[in-house]
């Protein structure tokens, strides 16, 4: 036991030497150090090795914090064509090509453009697309380029013949160096599955947090992923830790007294996603310097046990205010209605504040999937193991996000 403990205090001080020499580094605005002072790990079959903190830039990403994040370690970037309709690109690429960092990073883009094509028409969106990415990146190269959000209807694209070619062109003509996917649908479990035993697919990012990382289904795909040695990347890892924003004037005691007893659920979230050893990154959407400097010292300092007690404590009190993603389990009763797809919208209006992108998915959605309206949802309520309020929240959703 003597020695048991010994290990444990030897580890705790290594952790909290590590957790001060980081978030110096983070208080650090010069050039970027030469080496990363966060932990590597190696991405899986990519045999790379990144930042176990990565950066997500959904939202109306700001030139001087991405420089920011690199100069203080941060070394990997994940994008999207589609993330500020191209805004977080060129800001990435302004970055990179000002200070000479490209080759400094790992960085990933997706094409969420290949959506509603067929045939050869689908194959050569991920031609044209990763083209004006690299443009607006201003680069020859991206590490890894990703087939964006993948959902359950798309899934043949991991054995489409031409889709498969497609990419190994692009990886022969050094314009990507690997391929991979991000997903976040309601088929998440197959989805992954079928993306590891492709055997083209190299690494993926999945929505992964501890409201979900202990579901069967999913705990049996990411082993699936890990024994093909995929690099496995997990994002969505606050599973709405603050959950649906509170009202004015609306409050849980329960909650406050989590966080007076200095409680931080986000970055318990992340240690709690990166103590799955399966895991080799967290991706975090972080948008000013504290965000940036708690999470770098999250991803240095195991979880504890007080942290793991109180996360599933939060984890219980907000469950019911939580959309899980498990569409399959209430969009029988729906009518049409794509209730995880709408709540998640829903969740990026209220609880991200991205409004405009909000409203601009929700609208491109067909007609008859917005028609909550006039629908009799009184079953969806019924048929959502947490306890949320569907039809409400559907309806809510609609008044906000339906508003042209
Ligand atoms: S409403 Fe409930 S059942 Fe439906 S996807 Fe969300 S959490 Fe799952």
């Amino acid at each position: 036991m003597e020695g048991s403990c010994g290990g444990n205090r030897r580890q705790f001080l290594k952790a909290t030497a590590t957790t001060g020499a980081v978030l110096a580094a983070a208080d650090s605005v010069l050039a970027a150090p030469p080496e990363s002072p966060l932990p590597l790990v190696k991405l899986g079959k990519t045999g790379v090795k990144v930042t176990k903190l990565g950066m997500g830039t959904s939202w109306a990403v700001a030139e001087s914090f991405v420089q920011r994040a690199i100069a203080s370690g941060v070394r990997y970037i994940d994008t999207s064509e589609t993330y500020e309709r191209g805004k977080a690109e060129i800001a990435l690429g302004n970055v990179l090509a000002r200070t000479g960092q490209r080759k400094d990073v790992y960085l990933v883009t997706k094409n969420g453009s290949y959506e509603g094509t067929k045939g050869s028409a689908r194959a050569k969106t991920f031609v044209t697309h990763l083209q004006s990415s690299l443009e607006r990146l201003q680069t020859d190269y991206v590490d890894c380029y990703y087939i964006h959000g993948i959902r359950g209807r798309d899934i043949d694209l991991f054995t489409d013949p031409e889709v498969i070619k497609t990419f190994e062109e692009l990886k022969r003509s050094g314009k990507i160096k690997f391929a991979g996917f991000s997903c976040h649908d309601a088929m998440l479990p197959e989805l992954v599955e079928a993306g590891a035993k492709s055997g083209w697919i190299d690494q993926m990012m999945i929505k992964y947090n501890y409201r979900e990382m202990n579901v069967d289904r999913i705990k049996r795909a990411v082993d699936v992923a890990s024994k093909a040695n995929l690099g496995i990347v997990a994002m969505k890892t606050q599973g709405g830790s603050e959950a649906f924003r509170y009202g004015p004037g609306e409050k849980d005691e329960r909650i406050l007294a989590l966080k007076e007893k200095g409680f931080k659920a986000p970055q318990a979230a992340i240690k709690a996603v990166l103590n799955d050893e399966r895991i080799h990154l967290a991706v975090s959407e972080m948008t000013n310097f504290e965000e940036l400097r708690e999470n770098m010292g999250a991803v240095v300092a195991p979880l504890t046990a007080k942290e793991a007690r109180l996360l599933e404590e939060h984890r219980v009190l907000t469950a019911n205010r939580y959309c899980h993603g498990c569409g399959h389990l209430c969009e029988t009763a729906s009518k049409g209605v794509p209730v995880a797809t709408v709540l998640r919208y829903y969740r990026y209006y209220e609880s991200y504040g991205k409004r405009e992108e909000a409203r601009a998915l929700y609208q491109a959605l067909p007609p008859e999937s917005r028609a909550v309206a006039d629908l009799d949802l009184a079953g969806v309520d019924a048929a959502c193991p947490h306890g949320l309020p569907v039809a409400d929240l559907l309806r809510a959703a609609d008044r906000r996000l339906g508003i042209v």
